[in-house]
């Protein structure tokens, strides 16, 4: 019991902003940006929102929502900006400061670097050299160490998009900022059938780590795919995988990290009110995991926050005082002291 008493205490004091030292292995670059900082850079940017979309409502996602679809309404408006470089500025610094508050020491950052090719109109060497530049200075202003994940998109330009990112990697010598590919978006679009390999390619020919969202919209089988098929070293989200054992056995074996974002699961559904967090699962089997924040300023939230959930979804204190060495050990970043 005395045990007990201790570790309400510990948890207490480890949930506050703040608190002890974390690493975020999955967040989204525009999905971390303050809302006030989103008005701020759309009116600067004179730009028209889409018809019907209500800030006070639209914006921010709070409470669970009943698809996926309704939770990434915000990304009508967040798909629109920046237009302009000093607005990548302002917006990358909002977003490391909020990390900072919540103690991150080192963050993968995810960008859809041809979306902000597009939006600055520049080619995606140059959105991508911007990229660089502007999350380096922020991030070494706020004492964090920062690495760039670049994500793909599913759907019938995946493998385009992915030679384009590459294209534009290669062009500026392979920077160790960029550390990973990421896929992301609808589970239940189909992607050419090259685009594995084409994943499983560049890992091999430039060391750059990869990681799949998969198993978010109850697909487990996206699961299996990124790993037998993708190559994956870490699943963002995974949470179908928690009712497979087999598949639980093979993470655990191949030792996969699950990126596990519990505030987002809940708000988008991937883990229903009635059901239990697979986290538990996850650590019944001996699948590593690390606590993430996914969208943190559209949640109106932060890591801190994500970790008194994982707290409130079953994990023990214990758990929780293993997660910065778990966030270190399963980073794409390399030399992280
Ligand atoms: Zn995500």
């Amino acid at each position: 019991m005395l045990d007990d008493a201790l570790s309400v205490e510990e948890a207490d004091e480890g949930v506050v902003a703040g608190g002890p030292d974390r690493g975020e292995l999955h967040v989204h670059l525009n999905g971390a940006i303050p809302t006030s900082t989103i008005r701020q850079i759309l009116a600067d940017e004179c730009t028209v929102l889409p018809a019907g979309f209500d800030f006070a409502q639209d914006l921010v996602r709070t409470t669970p929502c009943l698809s996926l679809a309704e939770y990434l309404r915000p990304w009508q408006v967040l798909r629109l900006l920046p237009k302009k470089r000093e607005n990548l500025d302002r917006l990358t610094l909002a977003v490391l400061e909020g990390l900072a508050e919540n103690n991150v020491r080192f963050v993968e950052l995810r960008s859809s670097v041809l979306y902000l090719a597009t939006l600055q109109k520049c080619s995606p060497a140059q959105a991508l050299e911007r990229l660089i530049v502007t999350t380096g200075e922020a991030a070494q202003r706020h004492g964090i160490r920062r690495g760039l994940i670049l994500t793909v998109t599913r759907g019938d330009y995946s493998a385009v998009s992915l030679a384009s990112l590459l294209e534009a990697y290669q062009d500026l010598g392979e920077p160790r900022d960029v550390i990973a590919l990421d896929l992301a978006g609808d589970e239940e679009i189909a992607y050419p059938a090259e685009l594995p390999s084409l994943f499983r390619n560049a890992k091999d020919k430039f060391g750059l780590g990869v990681t799949i969202h998969a198993g978010e919209t109850g697909r487990v089988e996206n699961v299996r795919t990124a790993v037998e098929l993708f190559d994956a070293d870490r699943i963002g989200h995974g949470t179908a995988a928690g009712k497979d054992p087999e598949l639980l056995e093979l993470l655990s074996a191949k030792s996969i990290c699950i990126e596990v974002c519990p505030i987002s699961n809940r708000l988008t559904g991937a883990v229903p009110p009635s059901e239990a967090h697979p986290l538990q699962q996850f650590r019944r089997y001996g699948v590593p995991f690390v606590i993430c924040s996914d969208n943190p300023a559209i949640h109106e939230r932060g890591l801190a926050d994500d970790h008194a959930a994982a707290l409130a979804e079953g994990l023990s204190i214990g758990d929780m005082q293993q997660q910065y060495d778990l966030a270190k050990r399963y980073s794409f970043i390399k030399d992280l002291t």
